[in-house]
Order: structure tokens, then sequence, then C-alpha cells
């Protein structure tokens, strides 16, 4: 069985307060570098549903989230 990364991941480094909230909920996929901003740190870490949740707590809107096989925003929604 092959399995699909279902989600492709940006984080605006930028936008993002480092409060950890996505590392939370998501800790397979996103960790806290050393600068204080969080990045991926694999794509297939967490269940999508958790990977959805925690791009959802981001109040920023830093995680965006496209889906890999239509590429098409699944998240933030416009
Ligand atoms: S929830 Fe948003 S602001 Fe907080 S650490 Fe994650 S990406 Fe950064």
């Amino acid at each position: 069985m092959i399995t699909m990364t279902a989600y492709r991941i940006e984080i605006d480094q930028e936008a993002c307060v480092g409060d950890q909230l996505c590392c939370e909920i998501a800790p397979g996929t996103f960790r806290i570098g050393a600068d204080g901003k969080t990045g991926v740190v694999n794509p297939e870490g967490d269940p999508p549903q958790d990977i959805l949740s925690a791009a959802k707590s981001c109040r920023l809107d830093a995680i965006t989230l496209y889906d890999t096989q239509t590429e098409k925003k699944v998240w933030p929604r416009l």
C-alpha cells in the first residue's frame, strides 16, 4: 500500500510568534527551532486531522496547508 502525504505544509516564519500551540497538537509534525520559530520536522508526523487542527490553532494563520493531490489550499480558508 502506498501512503500519500495529505498536506504540503508552509509556515510563515515572519508571522510565527513561537507559542508552540501547533507543536502541542501535532508534535510529530511541528517543532520549535532554536530561533524560536516553528518548522516542519515531518509532514506525515501525525494523522492529517491533527495536522489540520494544529493549523487551525494558529491565531496568526502562519500555517498554510495544501492538498498534495490537488495543490488546492485547504487552510486557511478565504
Ligand atoms: S501556532 Fe502558529 S504562531 Fe504558534 S508556534 Fe505554531 S506556527 Fe507559530
